[in-house]
């Protein structure tokens, strides 16, 4: 480090050679031990730790001070390092054979008390948000912003590497089929109109590619307007990419080697290159999900065709039958509550067969098996076999679930292992039973696989698209596709989503235009960064790898956002809250504002009976539904 007026070394520096040294060292109080006579400090930056020690008969100034220390003080530290003591060497800090025995000491900040000290644990997460500069300052969470920093560094690297341009495409847009909920914008300039902040650049990173850039990249901010669950936020942030002239292979080598960079630079962990490939149709089968956890087997099997006529109903009458063979002798009280556990992912029940020590069977369904099914399920001697029966979907997602629940349960898991997985032939379509259409599984600009280019209008339900997912221990990284290039084929798809002539114009005229101006085929991916983070720091808390995150309600409880707007911004914006949004200052679980302009008719005061005139806008007319992908 170069030595400034406020430091010469940074904390975590100090060593035994330099004993002897005069050094200079600035940071925050982590501890203060006053023996009465000597007074020991903590001192921390971002690089670590260094004990001070100020002894008032060498420093009484110096010590006179260290008395009103407390916790976070920001302190400028001057002395000379020397070694501790044999009997108070630490071996447990880095610096913990040496300390700075100080000449003078400043305090340069103080620090009101503190609302939670930082080596606390369990703290509640809005009041560690409230305060999260501080809550920042721990360890856990300056290791994980600092790996997200130096994965992003490595990222740009690697894709500058490779040839890819960062280009910044803009937030205040016009809504992104990625089939969330946009968020809005109102225009002051064009009143009555509003931006919607992009889903994702996904439109926008393909006409880059029509204007000829060739290869694509951005570390993008995505809007989803979403009910926040545990494992997602509203600005998610991903690795976009996107490249003329694809070549699967080389974009599959290129994301690996990153990877692998990543995985080395960050964690000294060698992954293996090549990563395997599957199906979706295979992952679907053995593992009941798209996105695997292959750390571990416990494989999905299917006895659908052995159970057709079995004499038990539940078999008989199920469009699939299929099963998990555990590795234990589930006791009753184990399968009751993975009962509960299924019915929670939509099972009606869960049938089993249990083996124990001696190999004979235990189960209230046993009796209604032939002598061929119980030979094919026969388990080893202490061994449940876990059956799902129901439609093909129903079971892939009890089974995938339960597998995955027991994978953890039963310590199957090697945590070290991080097994990296491309699954690819998603299918094109499904089927919205609610709305009574077809919405695309990716996004509405992924092209079919050349197998299904003239006919996937014929079996919507099968047609597979160029699409790829990444998937790593069970979390789905990110994914991406080949596009459609051709305005002909975007337009059939367009059609088959539902989307009329006009509105294809209203929505997407621009792409469709641009399509037909002499676009080169293209294809990319988005990488969630997010999701990365987690999975290199092995962090459960999405929230705990981003700096300044939202709450579950979308709050930040830290500056209030999101706020009110003064009665003048509404008025320049020809706007008019209505409802519970007027009277009371938005409360993160009430009901968003609805927005009306200024002239149409006011709602009802609370208590007031309703008009019978309708208040606000029409819904907006419904575009194509696309399954988040990211
Ligand atoms: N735009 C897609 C997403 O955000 C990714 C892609 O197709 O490249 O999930």
């Amino acid at each position: 480090m170069s030595s400034t007026p406020w430091r010469t070394h940074m904390c975590g520096d100090a060593r035994p050679e330099h004993v002897g040294e005069t050094m200079v060292l600035a940071g925050w109080a982590a501890r203060r031990r006053d023996h009465g006579g000597l007074v020991f400090v903590d001192l921390r930056d971002r690089s670590g730790v260094t004990q001070l020690v100020i002894n008032p008969e060498l420093a009484p100034e110096a010590a006179a001070r260290a008395h009103q220390v407390r916790n976070e003080f920001v302190l400028r530290a001057e002395g000379t390092l020397v070694a501790r003591s044999p009997e108070t060497v630490n071996p447990n800090m880095p610096t913990g054979d040496v300390e700075l025995q100080v000449g003078t000491l400043d305090v340069v900040s103080r620090s009101t008390p503190l609302p939670f000290q930082l080596d606390e644990e369990n703290v509640d997460e809005t009041l560690r948000l409230r305060y999260r500069w501080l809550d920042l300052r721990r360890n856990k969470l300056q290791r994980n912003i600092g790996l997200r920093a130096q994965m992003v560094g490595i990222i740009r690297r690697e894709m500058e590497a490779a040839g890819f341009l960062d280009i910044q495409t803009p937030i205040l847009f016009k809504p992104t089929p990625e089939g969330a909920r946009d968020f809005v914008v109102p225009s002051r300039l064009q009143p009555g109109r509003f931006y919607a902040l992009p889903q994702s650049p996904q439109i926008l990173k393909q006409l880059t590619i029509v204007a000829g850039f060739d290869r694509y990249y951005q570390i993008a901010i995505c809007f989803r307007d979403e009910d926040l669950r545990a494992d997602r936020v509203q600005e998610i942030t991903q690795l976009d990419v996107e490249m003329a002239f694809p070549d699967q292979e080389l974009l599959f080598d290129v994301m690996e080697r990153m990877y692998a960079r990543i995985w080395r630079e960050c964690l000294g962990v060698e992954i293996e290159t090549p990563f395997p490939r599957m199906t979706f149709a295979e992952s679907d089968r053995r593992f009941g999900t798209d996105k695997p956890d292959t750390r571990f087997g416990l494989e999905l099997e299917d006895a659908t065709d052995l159970t057709r006529g079995s004499q038990f109903g539940v078999f008989a009458g199920a469009e699939a039958v299929r099963f998990l063979r555990v590795p234990q002798e589930l006791s009753r009280g184990d399968l009751a509550r993975l009962e509960e556990l299924a019915q929670q992912w939509g099972a009606k029940g869960l049938a089993y067969l249990v083996y124990d020590e001696e190999g004979e069977v235990r189960s209230p369904i046993a009796k209604f098996l032939s002598e061929a099914e119980l030979a094919r399920f026969r388990g080893e001697p202490a061994s449940t076999v876990l059956f799902a029966a129901d439609t093909w979907e129903a079971t892939s997602r009890v089974l995938g679930a339960l597998r995955s629940h027991l994978g953890r349960e039963l310590g199957l898991i090697d945590d070290n292992a991080f097994t990296f997985l491309w699954i690819y032939d998603f299918p094109m379509f499904e089927r919205d039973e609610e709305a009574g259409r077809w919405t695309a599984v990716h996004h509405p600009f992924t092209r079919p696989t050349d197998e299904w280019r003239e006919r996937f209008h014929e079996e919507p339900a099968h047609a597979l698209a160029h699409a790829y997912d990444l998937v790593v221990n069970g979390n789905e990284l990110g994914g991406g596709s080949f596009r459609i290039h051709e305005p002909e084929l975007q337009a059939r798809v367009f059609e088959l989503l539902g989307l009329g002539e006009e509105e294809q114009r209203a929505k997407f005229g621009f792409l469709l235009d641009a399509l037909a101006m002499g676009a080169p085929p293209h294809g990319g991916i988005a990488l969630g960064i997010d999701r990365m983070v987690m999975v290199l720091a092995g962090e459960p808390n999405l929230r705990d790898v981003i700096a300044f995150p939202k709450n579950q309600a979308g709050v930040d409880p830290m500056s209030g956002a999101p706020s009110e707007v003064t009665q003048e911004q509404l008025d320049e914006l020809g706007l008019r809250l209505v409802g519970a949004a007027r009277s009371a200052p938005p409360s993160p679980r009430e009901p968003a504002a609805r927005i009306t302009r200024p002239d149409e008719p006011t709602p009802p005061e609370p208590g007031e009976p309703p008009k019978a005139q309708p208040v606000g806008e029409p819904e907006a007319p419904v575009g194509p539904t696309t399954q988040e992908s990211s």
